[in-house]
């Protein structure tokens, strides 16, 4: 059996979430009835003057920052020239020899840890119109016309679809973080395409295939898999594999060819005549920059948190920093379920998750009273129903007296609940101890929760004499 070669780059578009377009002031808003955010410029019309957009600059400099890119001191824009309907000037307007970020470094998070992978290159760009197909027709929007763009490019350095995925995740929530995109895949907000090559092992023949029109993570992993078994497949029977861009049919699970790859000098670039290259400002370089999914992953993990619980707990800005502060307070252990199971349960879209029914310091008073055997677990799991379903809020359920049953009052619970169960007393007392936490439960069950079950059980065992 020959051994292989994988390797596997990205170029990942995204979409930035700026109040208007890249190079025109048209709202950036792709929601719009179709062709209204449109004008002179973004349509390509003759004799126009594009102006680059300050928040997009802004934007995909604070990314490459994030990502520990190297940013020029001078940038400019460049035509990258080809006819295709979607793209009314006859050319893009993108970056060719000088990027918003050059190289770079994305720490990616993974069951072993966190681990870093390299970057090769950050654009800005402006994105295309957005096409429709309906039988043989083609309908264009061009409200999607000019929008600001990132384009992330990684070196071919990955070497299986799950490194990939492991990789995309962490580099849409670093953006998520930033708030700079929302990163949504089904919407188009965050558009990967990959590369793949492979090749007996020793070898380095430039025979890469490119994969376009994968619109989810599954989709892209599953197109990786068929891809780097085609090109085994043929290197196996003696045959080349073509430099091709290739599409992946979602229907039919196999990538099928879409156009011979293009090269580089097809495009013709040269340098954007209407934008004179322009310095980056020292302002624009001085934000601060939040605080990044890999600080509370790794907080998180030294905690105790197990890989998938840390993914859980960072999916939103908001959902880090609040876990933050209260284990800060408490055991992870301890609390970690009011969190992950109790609370999380009834939230659908944990992403933008940015707010809670409840402030920080009632959740910290709950949860100490919930530690301390103050407020019983089921009781604690009713609250917060409550506070999360009926929107009752926490404060008041916390104030309501729960009157905690004591003492003499229980222990006369526990002679009925020990009257009543003769046949497990006998088993307890023949040695089986485990048994008492059902008469604990039975007790729990009379009182309707409302006493400690450390002190129930001590007051049973005190009442069996063990
Ligand atoms: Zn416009």
């Amino acid at each position: 059996m020959k051994e292989f070669d994988i390797r596997i780059g990205l170029e990942i578009h995204v979409q930035l979430n700026t109040k208007t377009k890249m190079f025109c002031s048209c709202p950036n808003r792709l929601e719009d009835e179709p062709n209204t955010n449109i004008c002179p410029i973004c349509t390509g019309q003759p004799g126009i003057l594009p102006q680059p957009n300050e928040e997009a600059i802004f934007k995909g400099i604070l990314v490459s920052r994030a990502l520990n890119s190297k940013i020029p001191e001078v940038l400019y824009f460049s035509r990258k020239n080809y006819f295709y309907p979607d793209l009314p000037k006859g050319y893009q307007i993108t970056q060719y020899g000088i990027s918003i970020g050059e190289k770079g470094i994305l720490k990616v998070l993974t069951p072993e840890g966190i681990k870093e992978y390299p970057l090769e290159r950050i654009n800005l760009e402006e994105e295309t119109a957005k096409s429709y197909h309906e039988g043989k027709k083609v309908y264009l929007d061009f409200n999607r016309c000019g929008i600001p763009l990132l384009e992330i490019v990684t070196p071919p350095f990955f070497t299986s679809p799950k490194e990939v995925g492991l990789f995309l995740k962490s580099l849409r929530r670093v953006l998520i973080y930033l708030s700079v995109s929302n990163c949504d895949m089904e919407k188009g907000e965050f558009r990967v395409d990959t590369n793949v090559s492979v090749n007996f092992k020793g070898e380095k023949k430039e025979h890469r295939t490119e994969l376009k029109n994968l619109n989810s993570l599954t989709a892209l992993k599953e197109a990786i898999s068929f891809e780097i078994e085609r090109q085994r497949k043929l290197l196996m029977e003696g045959k080349e594999v073509e430099r091709e861009t290739r599409l992946w049919d979602e229907e039919k699970k196999e990538t099928r060819v879409m156009r011979t790859k293009e090269f580089v000098e097809d495009y013709r670039y040269f340098p954007e005549p209407d934008i004179p290259p322009f310095e980056i400002e020292e302002k624009w370089l001085l934000e601060k920059l939040s605080l990044l999914p890999d600080y509370y992953f790794d907080k998180f993990i030294k905690k105790g948190a197990s890989f998938k619980e840390s993914e859980i707990l960072i999916s939103s800005p908001f959902l880090a920093k609040f876990c933050e502060n209260i284990f800060e307070r408490f055991p992870y252990e301890k609390v970690k379920g009011w969190i992950l199971t109790e609370i999380l349960q009834y939230i659908d879209d944990l992403e933008s998750l940015n707010s809670l029914p409840f402030s920080q310091e009632e959740f910290v008073d709950f949860l100490d009273k919930i530690t301390k055997g103050e407020i019983p677990r089921h009781v604690g799991q009713e609250m917060i129903k409550k506070v999360m379903v009926e929107n009752i809020p926490l404060k008041e359920l916390l104030k309501s007296k729960i009157e905690i049953k004591k003492g003499e009052e229980i222990e006369g619970f526990i002679r009925d609940v020990i009257f009543e169960n003769e046949e497990v007393v006998k088993k307890i007392k023949s040695g089986k101890k485990s048994a008492i936490s059902f008469l604990v439960g039975e007790v729990m069950r009379k009182v309707k929760g409302k006493a400690n079950p450390k002190e129930v059980k001590e007051k049973i065992e005190k009442a069996l004499g063990i």
